[in-house]
């Protein structure tokens, strides 16, 4: 098949051809939007040397404008009903490969070492929502050797990965992805462009990751557990939300890490920049 199929039309005649049924659980939204993959093709910037991990390929809508314009695309899809399918979509490009399996099962850094040169890869993809936030984790925590991620999200998870301290949206989800990445929202997306429509806005999200996080932490586990306490009660003062935590300290010697760090024990976990919450937990880390 030489046919773009990003149509409505076209996306209709293949699941008909095929019998598709939509699994609404496993997020099958496929976009129909010929611009919105060009636009997050030309974000990303992919360039023939690069080598680009696809999530979820569907029907292939978005994988064929990568193996076009990328050296290499391996995609991992779960629904195995969706193999015959890319089968034939993806016939003319020879650069593509599909991996069946469930993305936060698979060995990551055995399938980078597999499949993968030594360079740094881009993840790009249409996230099946349901999994949004631990597949994102996952890729950033593994520490894998990952140059960029530009992917649709529900907007809602977007403006929270995206949020900067002080905003009604900045949490411990913000702090995770901004310790590992710059990450922005480089675009947003009416439902339209999915069939069939998710009942939620989307946007696209680019997180450039860092070579190794930006501020060096003693104890990455302390960090993360000091930043789920600070937001975990969100409207208590930081002072007493950490001190009903699981961090096992007095109160006093709480007061006395925050005074020595200058951060105000009446101000609230939302307004501490990662700075701010390293400079505790190495504090902390060190008594
Ligand atoms: N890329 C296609 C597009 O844009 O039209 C489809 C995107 S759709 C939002 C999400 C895709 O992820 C579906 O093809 C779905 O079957 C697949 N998927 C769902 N859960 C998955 C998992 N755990 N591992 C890999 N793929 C998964």
């Amino acid at each position: 098949m030489n046919n773009r199929i990003y149509s409505p039309a076209i996306t209709k005649e293949i699941i008909n051809k095929h019998k598709f049924k939509f699994s609404k659980s496993l997020g099958q939204n496929f976009l129909i939007d010929g611009n919105i993959i060009d636009s997050i093709c030309t974000k990303a910037e992919i360039k023939t040397e690069d080598e680009v991990l696809e999530v979820g390929p569907g029907i292939g809508t978005l994988t064929q404008e990568l193996c076009k314009r990328a050296g290499k695309v391996i995609a991992i899809e779960l629904d195995k009903g969706l193999l015959p399918i890319l089968d034939e979509t993806l016939a003319e490009y020879k650069n593509v490969e599909i991996v069946q399996g469930d993305v936060l099962k698979i060995d990551l850094h055995s399938l980078f070492k597999d499949k993968f040169s030594q360079g740094r890869i881009k993840v790009v993809a249409n996230l099946p929502y349901y999994i949004t936030t631990p597949i994102v984790m996952k890729f950033l925590e593994e520490r894998l050797n990952i140059d960029k991620i530009v992917v649709m999200v529900q907007k809602e998870v977007a403006q929270r990965m995206t949020a900067s301290p002080g905003n009604k949206d900045y949490g411990a989800l913000s702090v995770a992805v901004q310790y590992y990445s710059q990450a922005d929202i480089i675009l947003d997306v009416p439902s339209s462009v999915f069939m069939p429509r998710p009942n939620v806005d989307s946007a696209v999200i680019m997180l450039n990751v860092y070579d190794k996080p930006r501020i060096e932490v003693k104890n990455e586990k302390l960090l993360f557990s000091i930043v789920k306490a600070a937001f975990g009660k969100r409207r208590k003062t930081l002072l007493n939300a950490l001190s009903s935590s699981n961090l096992n300290m007095t109160k006093d010697s709480l007061k006395k890490a925050l005074n020595m760090c200058n951060i105000d024990p009446v101000r609230r976990g939302e307004t501490l920049t990662i700075k701010e919450f390293v400079a505790l937990s190495d504090y902390i880390h060190e008594l």
